[in-house]
């Protein structure tokens, strides 16, 4: 091989129904700008390749990429050029079996949305599926045409996407009332206009065997926000505003505004006081290894390094930052995250994942533990240990017990967590969860760390953050 020769380049285009805008963008469109993108970089163009993908959780099997990456494999190809990361991967195990093949001969991926991609790090693949993300949300949002048509076919009733909310059902073309849940959805609005608790609703819905789309029983959470939708009175909101009223109403409006009014009365007094405050104190990292700490007032709010407490002065050289911009970025980055297709799947994976292989093995090691327990109180009372030796063997073996005690609470507190996101908006549903509930879900999502800022500390740079997932 000379040094001569131009890289050679895949083109990887790909038709997808993720968003909710239907079949995306063509593949022509994708080709002619991919390229663009390859007379740009000086490389030559060494095969295209392209899926027609009716579904991106089918899992069906491409054969266009299968193709690439056998190509890729053959060292046939030196990069690889996509529209945006999401047209080249559909789900996180596919982004593996890529990076293997492109890491060890050095394949390059870029993309006309974010440019070279990083896929040589566990943060610039996490980055690499955000970018994806953030692309996708400010077309949407961007989109006036888009915006105009989807309030159009708000305005007619029209299902904008997605799965049918509960309490309605598709008939034909139209939107008609689920009588079954819709009756539920009466009878928990009429509970609380009477009176009673979102807990008792939560109950007597669970009891009805009313599943949210994960199949498990909604929360609190989840209950208190299908009670305030406004489609539950017919209205038809969009960006915020009610634009028709035109749904087939499960309640009346007086009833809705009734139970409106009581959910969100601000004045009732809140479950519990949290005892953190700021979403990021205690989780998010200085670079010396300490967490941060909230301090200040109003809008002169910030975290600083924890380190401060421990001197009780102010001590420079450690992470410092305004608290808006970067609770906001982090919000940002965890529903972005959250919205990832194969998202849900995951978190049912892990789910499962608990069910299934830790916990029969951490029964049969809880048994023996216990076993071992009244072995020892034998052993001493047929005088074969001394009481020291007991109460040493004792002590391992509780210690061994708490830990599995405090296992089994970590796997309840992640089923917990995961009711909470297995929503159809996992990503919507983690912005409605109090603060508390939000930092244990970044908790168990993600490690923050901050990076020094050099010279100049004034605006907040998101290439300072460090996010990475667990
Ligand atoms: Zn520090």
């Amino acid at each position: 091989m000379t040094s001569a020769k131009t890289p050679r380049a895949a083109i990887y285009t790909r038709i997808s129904r993720d968003n909710k805008e239907g079949s995306g963008l063509g593949v022509e469109r994708q080709l002619e700008d991919c390229r663009k993108l390859a007379k740009a970089l000086g490389v030559t163009i060494a095969g295209e390749y392209s899926d027609n993908d009716i579904s991106a959780y089918s899992g069906k099997r491409r054969p266009a990429y299968e193709r690439m990456l056998s190509d890729i494999e053959a060292g046939a190809i030196d990069i690889v050029l996509a529209w945006h990361t999401d047209r080249l991967h559909r789900l996180t195990l596919e982004l593996e079996r890529y990076i293997k093949a492109c890491e060890p001969r050095q394949v390059g991926t870029h993309t006309v949305q974010a440019g070279k991609v990083d896929l040589a790090t566990p943060s610039g693949r996490l980055n690499a599926k955000m970018l994806g993300n953030f692309a996708q949300f400010e077309s949407e949002h961007k989109g006036d045409r888009i915006r105009r048509q989807k309030a159009q076919a708000a305005k007619q009733g029209k299902y904008l996407g997605g799965r049918i909310p509960w309490g309605w059902k598709v008939d034909g073309e139209s939107i008609v009332i689920d009588e079954d849940a819709a009756r539920l959805i009466r009878e928990g609005t009429e509970a609380i206009i009477t009176g009673r608790s979102i807990i008792s609703v939560t109950r007597a819905w669970a009891d009805a065997g009313a599943a949210n789309s994960a199949g498990t029983r909604r929360n609190t959470t989840e209950v208190k926000r299908t009670l305030l939708r406004a489609r539950n009175a017919g209205l038809v909101t969009f960006h915020g505003e009610v634009v028709s009223n035109e749904w087939p109403a499960l309640v009346s409006l007086e009833d809705f505004r009734k139970c409106q009014a009581i959910l969100t009365d601000d004045s009732r007094p809140k479950q519990s006081e949290s005892k953190f405050k700021y979403l990021l104190s205690g989780i998010a990292e200085c670079f010396c290894g300490r967490t941060m700490t909230g301090f200040g007032t109003m809008a002169k709010r910030a975290y600083r390094c924890r380190v401060h407490q421990e001197g009780g002065k102010f001590i420079s050289g450690h992470a410092h930052r305004a608290m808006q911009p970067l609770d906001d970025y982090v919000r940002a980055f965890a529903v972005s995250y959250l919205r990832l297709p194969d998202m849900a799947d995951r978190i049912r994976a892990e789910m499962q994942r608990l069910e299934d292989a830790q916990q029969p093995e951490q029964r049969q090691d809880i048994a023996e533990l216990i076993e071992r327990k009244h072995a020892l109180a034998r052993l001493f009372a047929q005088g074969v240990i001394s009481e020291s030796q007991l109460v040493e063997g004792s002590r391992e073996v509780e210690a061994k017990l708490e830990w599995h005690g405090q296992q089994a609470a970590a796997n309840g507190m992640q089923r917990g967590l995961a009711a909470v996101v297995l929503t159809d908006d996992p990503g919507g549903s983690f912005l409605a969860s109090d603060v508390e509930v939000q930092r244990e879900i970044l908790r168990s999502m993600f490690t923050i760390r901050l990076q020094p800022t050099g010279p100049h500390r004034g605006e907040f740079d998101p290439s300072t953050v460090k996010i990475q997932g667990r």
